[in-house]
């Protein structure tokens, strides 16, 4: 059975070395000294190998039922969850006033990326209240988040997530699902929701549903949708529990991964529904959530990665085949550990430059929420929802690809359930699904984003990156090895922009056809930065005498492999987004 350790002197190398917390200015960050995140990050990684990462295999081979209406999840999960109700660990970056410990989003990061690597299943329980309490605070009445948010903050309720039908996922203007105003300030909420993660269980006495529905005077489409809050039991005026509500699970998904997430089909009939937030505002109530779950959704594609890479790492070390060809390095055993052979350590250095690249990435996208929140920053606000949709895409693409990339180091064994590889690859293939399909995501970072506010966003970005490489020009060690990739993929991503603008104005699907690699492109500029920017980091240590040698030293080396075996791709990339829209658009429906 596979086995989790939370990576901490990772983890702290890119909160201190290389975001420089505790001196980045931004408000609360001064409290995250060394000590302090250690302890936290210690405690989520006992936690998470004890008690989450042993439940893993549980969840899968077990599942979810559904009997008599009432949602199980596997044997475990329930004193599981307690343990984390009664650590606090869902209110750490959640405010005070509603029983939180008020620290930053990026703190709340960590420890999603710790409990997420151990287990994903277990953690979409936690995950998709932390986003249903998001949308409470951002847009309900103070009523609403005095009758909710401490219950939800302390996961005595969880919380939910209801916009897709069966026509409707990514178009979820034509959905279909009613509101009824009924004369006392209430909606009856009638109609059909699948795919609801979370949807029921047997982890909290309540769940509140989040619904999108169209309300009558909306207009057509988007326009029309509004967002409800759709408890299970309806809440009364002392804060107990009242009758149940009209809303039952039709039935629990048999799905490809994630089995110890409750993925439910959820019917409405005529539930009792409270507005939150404005009227026919539902949509736009949505995006303020988006920049956060989807960031917590391509930490699921580095975290899964992260977990099945120690496994495979541990293999390599252990399984005994072959012999070095320069030599053996086993010469008493029947063979040498394949870890010797280069195209394994190839294999593997794929996954360690990519998972620490994408937790690099993912942090300073957190840190850029926290900077929008705390310090109001607008600029921070532009620059992570440009980059949203890269590492929601990029992340959970490269990730899967990481993850079956640490199946295959177990060779047949990998195939194999009882080595538990292939339930991290099956579970690493939903994130690049919801929350977006990954088509879409490139869709909105070149539709929508590339060219918001004039592009002001994207301008800003190449501004960091010509800053940082300015800024350490004169820096020998860095120069080859990390500077001039990056420049030469920050140009290719240039100019593929420039192309989008040229092109893009002439035929749209010459923009649209290139998206996918736009994003990739831009993913891979985005990890080439982080690798440069850990790579000087970890100079440093090793120049003020670091104790921790060989971690330094692993870390350019690492970096130097991403640089040299990875970055390239730029190229290819912007090959294909310049050969336009021609190339996809040739075939006549009936010729595929
Ligand atoms: C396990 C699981 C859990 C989920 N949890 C939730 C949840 O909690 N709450 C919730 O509301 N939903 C949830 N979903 C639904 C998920 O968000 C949707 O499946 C997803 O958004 C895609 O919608 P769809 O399946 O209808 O695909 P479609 O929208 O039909 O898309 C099909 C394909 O077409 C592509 N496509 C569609 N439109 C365009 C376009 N304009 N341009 C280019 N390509 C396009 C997409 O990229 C995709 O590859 C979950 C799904 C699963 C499988």
């Amino acid at each position: 059975m596979p086995s989790y350790t939370a990576p901490a002197k990772d983890i702290q190398f890119i909160l201190h070395d290389v975001l420089n917390v505790t001196e980045s200015g931004i408000p609360g960050y001064e409290e995250l000294a060394q000590d302090f995140t250690a302890a936290v990050i210690d405690e989520a990684g006992k936690l998470a190998s004890e008690v989450l990462a042993p439940l893993n295999a549980v969840g899968d081979k077990e599942g979810c039922r559904l009997e008599n209406g009432i949602v199980y999840t596997p044997e475990g999960f329930k004193e599981a969850f307690d343990r984390v109700r009664e650590g606090g660990w869902n209110g750490l970056d959640l405010p005070p006033e509603y029983g939180g410990q008020g620290l930053p989003y990026l703190i709340g990061t960590a420890v999603g990326e710790i409990f997420v690597s151990a287990n994903m299943a277990f953690n979409t329980y936690q995950g998709l209240t932390h986003g249903a309490i998001g949308a409470i605070l951002a847009h309900g009445t103070d009523e609403q988040k005095a009758t909710y948010l401490p219950k939800m903050v302390s996961l005595d309720w969880t919380g939910t997530m209801n916009l897709t039908e069966p026509h409707a996922g990514t178009d979820l203007g034509i959905m279909r699902t009613k509101a009824e105003p009924q004369g006392d300030g209430t909606y009856s909420i009638t109609g059909q929701k699948i795919f609801i993660s979370a949807g029921d269980h047997d982890l909290s006495e309540n769940v509140i549903h989040l619904v999108l529905a169209k309300a009558p005077g909306g207009g057509e489409g988007t326009k029309g949708i509004s967002l409800f809050i759709v408890p299970k039991f309806l809440v009364m005026e002392n804060g107990s529990l009242g009758r149940r509500n009209a809303v039952s699970v039709g039935k629990i998904e048999d799905k490809m991964g994630i089995h110890g997430s409750a993925t439910c089909v959820m019917n409405y009939d005529g539930a009792t529904g409270y507005l939150l937030g404005e009227l026919h505002g539902g949509m736009k109530a949505m995006f303020t959530m988006m920049n956060e779950a989807r960031l917590g959704v391509g930490l699921q594609g580095y975290a899964v990665a992260e977990a099945a890479y120690q496994n495979a790492v541990a293999y390599a070390k252990d399984r005994l085949q072959g012999r070095d060809v320069t030599g053996a390095k086993n010469p008493d055993g029947p063979a040498d550990p394949i870890i010797v052979h280069p195209d394994v350590r190839r294999n593997l250095l794929d996954q360690k430059c990519f998972v620490e690249g994408a937790r690099a990435f993912t942090y300073w996208g957190a840190s850029l929420i926290d900077k929008a929140r705390r310090a109001d920053d607008a600029a921070a606000e532009g620059l992570i929802s440009l980059l949203t949709p890269v590492i929601k895409g990029f992340l959970t693409d490269k990730g899967f690809e990481a993850t079956v990339g640490a199946q295959q180091v177990y060779g047949g064994h990998g195939y194999i359930e009882e080595w538990g590889m292939s339930q991290f690859a099956r579970d690493a293939r939903i994130p690049m699904i919801y929350e977006g399909a990954n088509g879409v995501q490139a869709l909105d970072l070149v539709g929508r984003k590339l060219a918001a506010d004039g592009g002001k966003h994207v301008m800003a970005f190449f501004e960091i990156v010509k800053t940082f490489t300015r800024e350490n020009d004169g820096d020998e060690a860095l120069k080859a090895g990390f500077l001039d990739p990056l420049k030469a993929a920050s140009k290719d991503l240039q100019a593929a922009s420039m192309f989008f603008v040229q092109e893009g104005m002439k035929n749209p699907n010459a923009a649209l056809a290139g998206s996918y690699d736009f994003m990739h492109l831009m993913g891979h500029v985005c990890l080439g930065l982080m690798w440069a920017r850990m790579a000087r980091a970890a100079m440093a240590a090793l120049a003020a005498g670091a104790p921790d040698r060989p971690f330094h030293e692993a870390k350019i080396a690492t970096g130097r492999y991403y640089m040299a075996r990875q970055l390239p791709a730029t190229k290819m990339h912007l090959a294909r987004i310049q050969s336009g829209a021609e190339p996809v658009m040739a075939l006549d429906e009936v010729d595929f």
